[in-house]
């Protein structure tokens, strides 16, 4: 365990468990304790008016390479595990993508082997659902993007049957509250301190994860079907810190070459660490 809370100390005034950005602090048999989800971020110092709080002799794992393994192991996984970072602007060793490219086409990639970071911009979208990831959107008149979307998406045959359907999606999803320019996007083993990962997943491996994660908080991961991926998956985990499931919509599921069985799983890095701990404290873990 990363953090502590001395129980001998502890108040149980119950101001640090709902001020963890991780949720990483439980309630459990009448005392507040820090569970593997801990992150060592420090936040909760300063709500405990008690000082019950310390720092342990073990810390989290957040060693990209190392958690890369770890799930790939642990899961049975065979593809590349996609990494995102947001940044304002390209890192001198990474390239810039020019596109035009898909994001979903970009993870597909990604999964299939080509996992060497790459700088990507709304300039360089093909897709405006970009915004969804909490990137600044590409200027296009009002015009041009009513044709885009008449021509590729809306009407009979299509995936919705007019915009305010399309539109309605969105209110059920967090929103950035800052836009960045740019994401590096790559493979996990490539990208240190991401800010979120993205793994593709068949059912018995959505059971094993959900299982770990529940382990110690009881909380299940909620999952979407039916809108753009991208939405999907983008912006819940970094804004709500919480994992999301996904079925892709149908474009994102061919750009991203997803196979019937396989669903993505996306995960702020800051659970990961957690995650990868509590793979090996479950019924899975004995596979
Ligand atoms: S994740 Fe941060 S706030 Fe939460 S228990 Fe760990 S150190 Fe405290
Ligand atoms: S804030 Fe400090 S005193 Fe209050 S419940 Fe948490 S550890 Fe205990």
């Amino acid at each position: 365990m990363s953090f502590f809370i001395d129980q001998n100390i502890c108040a149980r005034c119950g101001s640090c468990i709902g001020n963890c950005p991780n949720r990483a602090i439980v309630f459990r048999d009448s005392i507040y304790t820090v569970t593997n989800m801990c992150f060592d971020c420090g936040t909760c110092i300063q709500y405990c008016a008690s000082g019950a709080i310390g720092e342990g002799t073990t810390r989290a794992e957040r060693d990209n390479k190392i958690l890369d393994n770890a799930l790939k192991e642990k899961l049975g996984i065979k593809k590349n595990i996609v990494a995102m970072k947001f940044t304002d602007k390209a890192p001198d060793d990474v390239p810039v993508e020019e596109g035009p490219h898909f994001w979903c086409g970009i993870c597909g990639d990604i999964f299939d082997g080509d996992g060497k970071p790459v700088y990507f911009t709304s300039e360089a979208s093909t897709c405006g659902g970009i915004t969804n990831i909490g990137m600044r959107a590409k200027k296009a008149s009002k015009e041009e993007f009513d044709a885009a979307m008449e021509a590729s998406v809306i009407g009979e045959g299509k995936s919705y049957s007019n915009k305010d359907i399309l539109a309605k999606h969105r209110s059920l999803f967090p929103q950035f509250h800052k836009a960045y320019p740019g994401v590096i996007i790559g493979s996990l083993e490539n990208i240190p301190h991401p800010d979120l990962i993205i793994i593709p997943i068949n059912a018995h491996q959505l059971c094993m994860i959900s299982t770990a994660f529940a382990f110690d908080t009881g909380e299940v991961i909620m999952g979407h079907a039916g809108p753009a991926a991208c939405l999907m998956t983008g912006p819940t985990p970094p804004i709500d810190k919480r994992p999301v499931f996904a079925a892709g919509d149908d474009g994102g599921r061919t750009f991203m070459r997803l196979d019937h069985a396989e669903l993505v799983i996306s995960f702020p890095y800051s659970l990961v660490p957690g995650l990868v701990e509590n793979l090996d404290r479950t019924v899975f873990a004995h596979e």
